[in-house]
């Protein structure tokens, strides 16, 4: 579903991904671990379309993403990928319900009485049936974040990514975030990447993947 060959990264004079492949298929959560500064999220930025390459191709389900233009890559990127950050990112002055619409409104292709309902299903799913209404200031960490897991799925993406989602949360709260994680894997076959210092979750994937010196060990 996700193929990566020969990726190359430098900052400057500093090569980040020395040469990186990378095959994900439908329905697996993968993590990728590794030392602070080794590239992770560089890689993840790339492979999710945020960041072009040096070198090296990306595909996803046939289409080589890198060929496309900046417009349509855009529209590429906001049908299939679900991005989740560590830091939620939510608008504080919209509710959880229209943050979590957000990506299908910008999307523009279903009518907005049926993206609301989609947007509502899910969050209703993500145990927060009653916090549609709220605003980000009213909802803890873990329920934040339970939003934004909601807006990376408005879209019914191909694959989702997520760079530390639970960095920024207590043990319990990540502990759930990642229980909600397989659960999504099990039920909907959502396909994740997840980059994560929690060793927990690292090793509950179906494949842990480590980098180091701007390489990926398998
Ligand atoms: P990780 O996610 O594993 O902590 P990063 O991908 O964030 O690693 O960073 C890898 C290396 O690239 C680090 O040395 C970092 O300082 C550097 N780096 C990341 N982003 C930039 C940037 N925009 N400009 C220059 N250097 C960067
Ligand atoms: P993380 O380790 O969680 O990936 P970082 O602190 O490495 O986070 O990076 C946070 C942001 O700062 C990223 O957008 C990254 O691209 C940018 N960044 C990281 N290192 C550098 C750097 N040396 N110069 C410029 N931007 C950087």
């Amino acid at each position: 579903m996700l193929k990566a060959r020969n990726i190359v990264r430098n900052y400057g004079n500093l090569p980040v991904l020395k040469g990186i492949d990378l095959d994900i298929h439908q329905g697996e959560l993968v993590t990728i671990v590794g030392a602070s500064g080794a590239g992770k999220s560089t890689l993840l930025q790339i492979v999710g379309t945020l960041d072009r390459p040096d070198g090296g191709q990306v595909w996803m389900d046939d289409t080589d993403v890198f060929a496309l233009k900046e417009k349509e890559l855009a529209a590429f990127r906001n049908q299939k990928i679900g991005f989740i950050f560590q830091f939620h990112n939510l608008f504080p002055e919209f509710t959880a319900l229209e943050n979590v619409c957000m990506p299908a409104f910008i999307g523009g292709k279903s009518p907005e009485a049926v993206i609301k309902n989609r947007g509502g299903e899910l969050l209703e799913m993500l145990g927060l049936k009653d916090r549609m209404q709220h605003l980000p200031s009213q909802l803890s960490g873990g329920e934040q974040q339970r939003v934004a897991v909601a807006r990376a799925l408005i879209n019914n993406p191909a694959i989702v990514f997520a760079d530390e989602p639970s960095g920024n949360l207590d043990s319990k709260n990540a502990e759930d975030l990642h229980q909600l994680f397989f659960k999504l894997r099990t039920e909907l076959r959502q396909t994740f990447v997840i980059v994560t210092h929690n060793e927990h979750l690292a090793d509950l994937a179906d494949r842990k993947l480590e980098m180091a010196d701007g390489l990926l060990r398998l």
